[in-house]
């Protein structure tokens, strides 16, 4: 089958003996695994340089690119055909071995030029797998002792970053406490005793403004690989190791291109801006209690800038269901699902049901005793 995608590939011969070669986490060059040489990758600095959003909106309404399925690559060294898959842009050749990168700006108008090359191996990201299963809250104890065959891929996977300054009106409510004298019944050894004493009260009124922030930076995975709460919360990323991109440190790895696009992209980081403005918001408002009724934000100064983050992706089963997990390969973060115990939950919830149960038990029994704490502690009274 002959692809109908205007490809060039990328291969990186050994300059000494012309084996296929991949990136070395270790030396972060192309370390031939056979004569041993050490083809250094000419390091350029990340350009980390924001870029308009409303501009590259524009340029991508002219343009169109269809989803990047399955797709046909030609081997640039034995010059065989064989299949990458969807979403991906770097592959081996099954007949020779051959690590091949295609050119991205093939598929996409928008292409990362920097990248964070992988720090964290795969030995050391089983060993931070380990830790994390140890470490499980309400993990069944069998699964803490189990052993684990797991196959650790490396993707560079794409993702979007977002500045922006946001200006917000809100309405709402502000409530403040006040107290009031009251007269109130209190249980004294089975007896109902009339008491005066303060009440807590709330005084709500109608409150609105403006709240303002720049926010930069805001991280927004652009993969469907991965649930949203895993690819996002593989933040914070150094981003002072980016470097240039160079297909050379795609080799050996799976590059993906961008299935979120940049328009979608902002949408969702307008969603953790939000959770942001709305603490700025119940800041703004004051008071004891606060209600939010309406908010509205302006996005001003988009920019944004597009990249490639290295992350170790691998499952395990556990009685016989699969769980994802992904590992940040810069700063070693893991994130995933897993499963959980439902008998400690179980018990868990019965200990407390208990505790509480006892707490009442002992509060009715010497209910005078916080009642007068209460009061001795109370400036009203
Ligand atoms: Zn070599
Ligand atoms: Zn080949």
């Amino acid at each position: 089958m002959k692809s109908n995608l205007p490809l060039v590939e990328k291969f990186f011969p050994c300059k000494n003996c012309g084996a296929s070669l991949r990136y070395s986490i270790k030396t972060g060059n192309l370390k031939c695994p056979y004569c041993g040489y050490e083809n250094r990758i000419e390091e350029v600095d990340a350009d980390l340089k924001e870029y308009s959003f409303k501009e590259a909106l524009r340029v991508l309404e002219k343009t169109k690119f269809p989803p990047l399925k399955e797709h046909d690559a030609k081997c640039p060294s034995c010059g065989a055909i064989f299949k990458i898959e969807e979403n991906i842009f770097s592959g081996k050749c099954p007949y020779c071995g051959t690590f091949v990168v295609e050119e991205v700006r093939d598929f996409r108008p928008i292409f990362a030029k920097s990248l964070i090359p992988f720090l964290i191996d795969r030995k050391k990201a089983f060993l931070i797998f380990k830790k994390w299963i140890k470490s499980l809250w309400f993990a069944p104890s069998k699964l803490k002792n189990s052993s684990f065959e797991l196959k650790f891929i490396g993707y560079y996977l794409p993702y979007w970053t977002f500045d922006s300054d946001t200006k917000t009106y809100y309405e709402g409510r502000r409530g403040d406490y006040y107290f009031e004298d009251e007269t109130f019944f209190v249980n004294e050894g089975g007896r109902l005793i009339e008491k005066r004493g303060s009440v807590q009260k709330i005084r709500w009124r109608f409150v609105s403004g403006w709240v303002f922030r720049r926010f930069d930076d805001v991280v927004v995975g652009a993969s469907k690989r991965l649930p949203r709460k895993i690819i996002d919360s593989l933040s914070p990323w150094p981003f002072e190791k980016a470097v240039g991109y160079d297909e050379k440190y795609i080799s050996g790895f799976k590059g993906e291109i961008y299935q979120i696009g940049l328009k979608d992209g902002f949408e969702i980081a307008k969603l953790y801006m939000n959770q942001v403005i709305r603490e700025d918001v119940r800041r703004d408002i004051g008071g004891d209690r606060q209600e939010i009724l309406h908010l509205s934000t302006i996005y001003e100064n988009k920019t944004f800038k597009h990249l490639l983050l290295p992350v170790w992706i691998a499952d395990f089963k556990y009685e016989n269901k699969n769980y994802r997990f992904a590992i940040n390969a810069a700063t070693g973060k893991i994130k995933g699902e897993r499963p959980y115990s439902k008998w400690k939950i179980f018990f868990t919830v019965i200990t407390i049901l208990v505790l509480v149960a006892a707490l009442f038990y002992l509060g009715d029994k010497y209910g005078y005793l916080f009642e007068e704490a209460r009061r001795a502690s109370s400036p009203y009274y």
